[in-house]
């Protein structure tokens, strides 16, 4: 059976005590959370004493990073800035907040293949566009900024819809898996056999313990980007325990 990964993506909900008790629960909570393929995402003032407290192998990634690697860039945070496993690119909030175009998305995440840093790139449609039929289309024009070639570098596409990220709503089995088949079948026709080896599919949605067993139940899924579930260390707690059962 493969081993799902739950990505936790702490946003802005935890400052740094917030983030240190969030981790000393999940330290005395070892048997439950080692083996466990878990990657937190804190805020980035958060990420060293996140890694400076936890004391299980969990990953620690970065929400996003700057385009640029180093330089007179104020305010910015390169992937390089602190030692980090994964980083996400492209999240929604980053594309309608900050308004994040597919050229700074595709700046960011060739950054970040070309360094020892594994991307989590978000894509997904927006309510509008579903309801206009035109999901497929959006996905394949968000997918259209991926490199020719991975090179043996691993990649990981988060599929989330927009209209599912903290509204409490979540697509049906099937939606999930033509979304994802769509997915599957362009990366397929970009990279070979063994590039896709190297590539994970992740749902990502107002996923919660409650939900979590019947979306397993989508092959192509293999792990979860979390939003607010992930910010209650008890809610946390549930849905790893469900992955455990
Ligand atoms: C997210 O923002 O990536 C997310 C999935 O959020 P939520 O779980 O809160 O819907």
């Amino acid at each position: 059976m493969k081993k799902i990964v739950l990505a936790a993506n702490w946003k802005m909900y935890l400052n740094e005590s917030e983030s240190i008790s969030f981790i000393e629960k999940v330290n005395s909570d070892k048997v439950l959370f080692e083996n466990q393929d878990i990657v937190i995402f804190p805020s980035h003032t958060c990420i060293r004493s996140v890694k400076d407290h936890l004391n299980l192998n969990l990953k620690i990634g970065m929400q996003d990073c700057d385009l640029n690697l180093k330089g007179a860039f104020t305010g910015a945070s390169s992937v390089h800035s602190i030692d980090v496993d994964t980083c996400i690119i492209g999240h929604s909030e980053r594309r309608n907040i900050y308004h994040e175009s597919n050229d700074n998305i595709s700046k960011k995440l060739n950054i970040v293949l070309n360094s020892d840093v594994e991307p989590i790139f978000c894509i997904g449609e927006t309510v509008d566009e579903k309801n206009s039929s035109i999901s497929e289309k959006v996905l394949l024009d968000q997918l259209s900024i991926l490199p020719n070639k991975l090179q043996g570098k691993n990649l990981i596409i988060a599929y989330e819809p927009v209209w599912a990220i903290g509204s409490g709503e979540v697509p049906s089995n099937d939606y999930i898996h033509k979304m994802l088949s769509c997915t599957k079948n362009r990366l397929k026709s970009l990279y070979s056999d063994a590039d896709m080896q190297n590539i994970k599919l992740f749902y990502g949605g107002s996923v919660s313990a409650d939900n979590i067993n019947e979306l397993l139940e989508v092959d192509l899924i293999d792990g979860f980007l979390i939003g607010s579930a992930s910010t209650d260390f008890d809610k946390f707690k549930n849905i790893v325990k469900q992955l455990k059962l």
